[in-house]
């Protein structure tokens, strides 16, 4: 192994301090602490609280009386709103630090980190939106004597949990529209990249979101998350994260049944018909395969070709992966980072060589890369890849690409529906009858057609089967944190119940 190179960029940079946020105020908490060595550089650059059961309650509790007895859920929509635009400002005002923390302790490309950050503060303006147009229903059509309101009531106290694989983003695909359904929250963010949600509790301050309605515990899942999917005086659980996590989050829930949101892990096909436009096709299979080095629950990493095109496809992937600089997060023109945890690399690798082992076919890559800085994986594609094989059925949360051949429509869509997952899917045709078949028949959330995770904040987003359970973004995701309740109301005398009519 190459010894550790600094880069120049983090000549100056010391290891940043954070503390939680708990009831409006900085803490330590009881624990120790968790240090962060960056996997693209090899340096400690955080330290964060290792936060206990007991500050999870005390979390819990803020928030309990920030919703029972605090002015948040009954401000006006519009007082809400003008509070997340204000935070939607500073987000975009604090872009440039927010990125680089994601970038150094995730170890996604700069780049791409900063891209993420817009795509955040814009979710943040939506959510805003939505706080001032959240509404139930009325009916006057119950008759002369009945009158029905069904209102849309904040559900109350919310846990976030979330993972590491996009830090910023995905706490924002959840905390603003808790917020502006009027309730208050947890914010676990994940051990190993908790910086930028703290700094976002830093902000929500300054915006004016008052004291106990958004509390950030750091530490571990075991410690502080099992606390917040049990509490009693938690209502509703959120959490993005592994699907076996999301079961145990969804059973500890059930204890006290909880409203639970899961969005979950995927194994998304990419169905590709021999009239589609290929070039186009070619640029978003090397997008969908090594976008945030594979570890994306969006990742497009099951090809499903058509065997006519397979071999042809195959080979030009694999030439303009050869293109793709793989290298230092913060080096701007880098566009795949490093992998989270050495533990991880290991586990991709498994995968590779257990395909290999199978039969597959190593048209690509294969194995780790020493650059010299953190743990690194070269992007691989696997061809001759059968339905049955666990890389084809698994989710490898690497750059690892399977590429699957089939010959008639019914067989493409029975291979992207026989396994566990529904995230997303995409189909490529020129013929409009193809698209639409395959978009109506496979079992995912997300169907792209022509295309391949684009994404907007309008659009709802999460899973089928075992990839998840709601939806966020879009006009209902405010809605998915709310209670409904029926209003119904008497108008003139009532008919005695005794009496006879
Ligand atoms: P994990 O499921 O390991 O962790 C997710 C979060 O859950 C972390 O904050 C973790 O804490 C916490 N956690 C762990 N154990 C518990 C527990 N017992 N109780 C409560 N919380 C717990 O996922 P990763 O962080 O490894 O993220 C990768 C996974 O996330 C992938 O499978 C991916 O598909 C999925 N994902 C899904 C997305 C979607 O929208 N569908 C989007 C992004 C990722 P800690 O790790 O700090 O201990």
């Amino acid at each position: 192994m190459t010894a550790h190179v600094r880069p120049k960029a983090l000549d100056d940079f010391k290891a940043r301090d954070f503390r939680m946020l708990i009831d409006g105020a900085w803490t330590q908490g009881a624990g120790s602490a968790i240090e962060r060595v960056a996997p693209g550089h090899g340096t400690v650059v955080s330290r964060y609280p290792a936060g206990t059961g007991a500050d999870a309650e005390r979390a819990i509790a803020a928030a309990r009386r920030a919703f029972d007895d605090g002015p948040w859920p009954t401000m006006t929509g519009a007082e809400r709103s003008n509070i997340l635009l204000k935070a939607a400002d500073l987000i975009a005002a604090r872009a440039d630090e927010l990125a680089f923390l994601d970038c150094i302790e995730s170890g996604k490309p700069i780049s791409q980190a900063k891209g993420e950050l817009g795509g955040a503060a814009d979710i943040w303006r939506y959510a805003a939106a939505l706080a001032r147009d959240l509404h139930g229903e009325s009916y006057n059509t119950l008759g002369q004597g009945t009158l029905g309101v069904v209102l849309r009531d904040a559900v109350g106290v919310v846990s976030i949990i979330t993972p590491w694989n996009f830090p910023f983003l995905i706490v924002s695909q959840k905390l603003p529209f808790a917020l502006a359904a009027g309730c208050t929250t947890i914010v676990k963010p994940s051990e190993l990249t908790s910086g930028s949600t703290l700094v976002l509790g830093e902000i929500l301050i300054e915006a004016g979101v008052p004291a106990g309605v958004v509390n950030i515990v750091t530490g571990t899942g075991p410690e502080v998350g099992s606390v917040m999917t049990t509490h009693p005086h938690v209502d509703m659980v959120s959490f993005t994260g592994s699907t076996g996590v999301g079961r145990l989050t969804m059973a500890n829930a059930a204890q006290t049944l909880k409203k639970v949101s899961l969005e979950l892990g995927g194994k998304n096909p990419q169905i590709v018909f021999p009239d589609a436009d290929l070039d186009a096709f070619v640029d978003a299979a090397v997008f969908g395969a090594w976008f945030n080095a594979g570890e994306c629950c969006n990742a497009g990493s099951r090809l499903i070709l058509h065997k006519d095109i397979a071999a042809d496809v195959t080979t030009r992937i694999a030439e303009l992966s050869r293109q793709v600089k793989v290298g230092d997060p913060l080096d701007p023109t880098t566009q795949v980072g490093a992998i989270i945890t050495p533990q991880h690399l290991d586990r991709i690798g498994t995968y590779v060589d257990d395909a290999a082992k199978a039969g597959a076919s190593i048209s690509l890559g294969g194995a780790a890369l020493d650059l010299g800085l953190g743990q690194f994986m070269a992007p691989t594609i696997l061809s001759g890849v059968a339905p049955e094989m666990a890389v084809a059925r698994e989710e490898v949360f690497g750059p690892v690409l399977s590429v699957l051949t089939f010959e008639t429509t019914n067989e493409a869509i029975r291979i992207a529906n026989a396994i566990d997952y529904g995230l997303s899917a995409s189909v490529w045709s020129r013929d409009f009858d193809t698209c639409l078949t395959i978009g109506r028949k496979v079992r995912a959330g997300t169907v792209w057609m022509n295309t391949f995770m684009d994404g907007a904040s309008e659009l709802p987003f999460g899973g089928y089967k075992q990839s998840g359970l709601g939806r966020e973004l879009g006009r209902h995701a405010v809605e998915d944190y709310t209670e409904t309740k029926t209003l119904n109301m008497h108008v003139g005398a009532r008919t005695s119940w005794w009496v006879p009519r």
